[in-house]
């Protein structure tokens, strides 16, 4: 099982490294390279990121609070995911004055890895109070969460390449054999 980054929400794309949550789930987050290779994949390093097996932990904690947030929240969930917010807020960005012109930049945050958590959690804080649905792709044999966005909050599938497609085909499928029986 790969890595799958439709979840339309960063948050999103860290519950789905725990694939096929429909049955006992298949844990993609099995060590501190793993997470690393995450975080790069996920856009929140550029460097390598000095993960620790208590990071992995962490992650975990963090990735199954916001799933619970977003689905059946609890108070003990609740404050998980405002205590990672909090943990590492990122820093402020400052101007600098060069040959007369100005740009913006962003510091190294001292922490990049809990950092990278803050920013997650924050990202399921405002999912948890938005506009949009987080909906768990129809496939029966999926179990991937999404962001819904679409005008009409109908959208079915984690993908239409890996889900979408593969159940027109079966209802095709069925739709036929019904015809010749
Ligand atoms: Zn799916």
């Amino acid at each position: 099982m790969e890595w799958v980054f439709d979840g339309g929400r960063p948050c999103l794309d860290l519950v789905n490294t725990l694939r096929s949550r429909h049955d006992d789930g298949v844990e993609l987050l099995t060590g501190p390279d793993a997470l690393a290779e995450w975080l790069a994949r996920a856009g929140f390093t550029t460097g390598p990121m000095p993960v620790t097996a208590g990071n992995v932990l962490a992650a975990k904690a963090l990735r199954e609070a916001i799933d619970r947030v977003l689905r059946e929240p609890e108070e003990m969930d609740v404050d998980l995911v405002n205590n990672a917010a909090a943990a590492a807020p990122a820093p402020p960005p400052r101007l600098v004055l060069a040959d007369g012109r100005l740009r913006r930049e962003v510091p190294a945050p001292k922490d990049p890895v809990a950092s990278a958590f803050a920013a997650l959690a924050a990202d399921a804080i405002d999912l948890a109070t938005g506009e949009a649905a987080v909906r768990i792709c129809a496939a029966d044999d999926c179990g991937l969460r999404f962001c819904d966005a679409s005008p009409r909050r109908n959208r079915q599938w984690c993908s239409m390449s890996r889900c979408g497609n593969r159940a027109k085909a079966r209802a095709h499928y069925a739709r036929a054999s019904a015809r010749e029986d």
